[in-house]
């Protein structure tokens, strides 16, 4: 590994001249990517800290140097380039990121909130000690734990990495204890924040009516907003589609959920945008929604409000690790939504624009600059408008066309 003073230095990200500051964001994935729009627009520079020169933000922000986010050399050289530190991703290792602080560059958010979103274990831990309904939980190191926990909750029952998933992958369904022998082997290895055994998360499978997130940024100096709660649709573990708001919510629980959400980033001391994940229930006698997790960055349940909302949450973003004023959350349209568009098996996508944009001009269409592989998100599609279905079949066949799997 090289040290920092052996390194070379290489050029500095351009300010823009008035006394902008630089913003630094660790990852150079579509998270980032999509913050260079409102970055241009408020005079402010990017700099990532992107894993390969061709990494989605790395194709569109001119200082994008390559590195890795657990080598804490490259991390706190480029932090040092930077006024404020933020992520794409949760991934980034404690120890870098107090180092960066140690240099004196400050990180949004901080690594003692981050955290919550890094291990699920520690998120289940602090939210249930805030009294946040959850899911019932428990940690299992052995198997007779797994047996214990089935058997208090009921089979099948959903197991979870405590950290590294995204996308569904660290997430599994189990009908028998015997199913969890090789996480539980592997965790036994892994050790957690205080140098214990990590163990796995167990919880009960939540019989949801749907799955509802909400959107919340805030500042250093304790500002905080939120958009209106949506609803997300997953198929495999993946989110397809945002209907924002979320259809047929009751006041109720969407006064609620959105509370929460408040109360969880004021408690943890989050600062940037954050995404509380939830299951609505519907049954007699249960809260209106449990927790599911928690995302602290821009998130795919926010896409939508690049065009729908007055402030999209890429620029709340910047406006909130920067202790900006935050901007207007509210909906430009009655009704938003977003559908990611996943890869295909046709790598070129370029000549389905001729047809979609003739096709519906009122489409908005954003693409990541990835590879095209199949499955992949690499890029999503926006509508708003007054008719949800109109828009939801809209929204899906553009997905569906740019995948390929319809071709008219
Ligand atoms: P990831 O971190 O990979 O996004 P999540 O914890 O969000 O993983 O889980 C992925 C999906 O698995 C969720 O969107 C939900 O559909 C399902 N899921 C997760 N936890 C539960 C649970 N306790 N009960 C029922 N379904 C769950």
């Amino acid at each position: 590994m090289t040290s920092t003073s052996q390194r070379t230095r290489g050029p500095q990200p351009q300010r823009t001249p008035g006394g902008f500051p630089v913003v630094g964001i660790v990852g150079g994935g579509q998270l980032a990517r999509m913050c260079q729009p409102p970055a241009v627009a408020l005079g402010l520079t990017l700099s990532v800290l992107a894993e390969s020169p061709t990494a989605s933000a790395a194709l569109v922000v001119p200082h994008s140097p390559v590195g890795a986010c657990d080598d804490l050399d490259a991390v706190v050289d480029f932090a040092r380039s930077c006024d404020v530190v933020t992520f794409d991703h949760e991934h980034v290792p404690g120890r870098v990121l107090h180092a960066v602080q140690a240099a004196g560059v400050s990180v949004h958010p901080d690594p003692s909130a981050l955290r919550y979103a890094q291990d699920k274990i520690a998120m289940r831990d602090r939210l249930t000690q805030m009294g946040v309904p959850c899911p019932r939980w428990a940690v299992a190191r052995e198997q007779q734990q797994v047996e214990d926990f089935g058997a208090r909750v009921g089979w099948p029952v959903v197991m979870k990495a405590a950290r590294g998933g995204y996308d569904g992958k660290g997430v599994r369904v189990i009908s028998a204890s015997e199913e969890a022998q090789d996480w539980l082997a592997r965790a036994r290895t892994a050790r957690d924040g205080d140098g214990s055994p990590e163990g796995v998360l167990l919880e009960e499978k939540v019989d949801f009516r749907r799955e509802l997130a909400v959107l919340v940024a805030r500042s250093p100096s304790g500002q905080a907003a939120t958009w209106p709660v949506v609803q997300t649709v997953q198929q495999d573990g993946i989110c397809t589609e945002v209907l924002a708001p979320a259809p047929g919510l009751t006041h109720q629980v969407a006064t609620e959920a959105t509370a929460a959400a408040l109360r969880i980033a004021g408690e943890l001391e989050v600062t940037g945008v954050m995404a509380v994940e939830m299951f609505e229930l519907s049954a007699p006698g249960e809260p209106g929604f449990v927790v599911n997790e928690l995302a602290m960055r821009p998130h795919n349940s926010g896409h939508w409000t690049i065009d729908g909302a007055v402030t999209s949450q890429f620029e709340q973003h910047l406006r909130a690790v920067l202790d900006l004023p935050l901007g207007a959350t509210r909906a430009r349209d009655r009704w938003s939504v977003m559908a990611n568009v996943l890869g295909g098996s046709e790598p070129e996508l370029y000549s389905a624009y001729r047809h979609l944009m003739a096709r519906d001009p009122a489409l908005r269409l954003h693409l990541y600059g990835k590879q095209v592989r199949p499955g992949r998100k690499i890029g999503h599609v926006n509508v708003g408008g007054s008719d949800l279905e109109d828009l939801r079949a809209r929204a899906g066949h553009a997905a569906d066309y740019l995948r390929g799997v319809v071709t008219r």
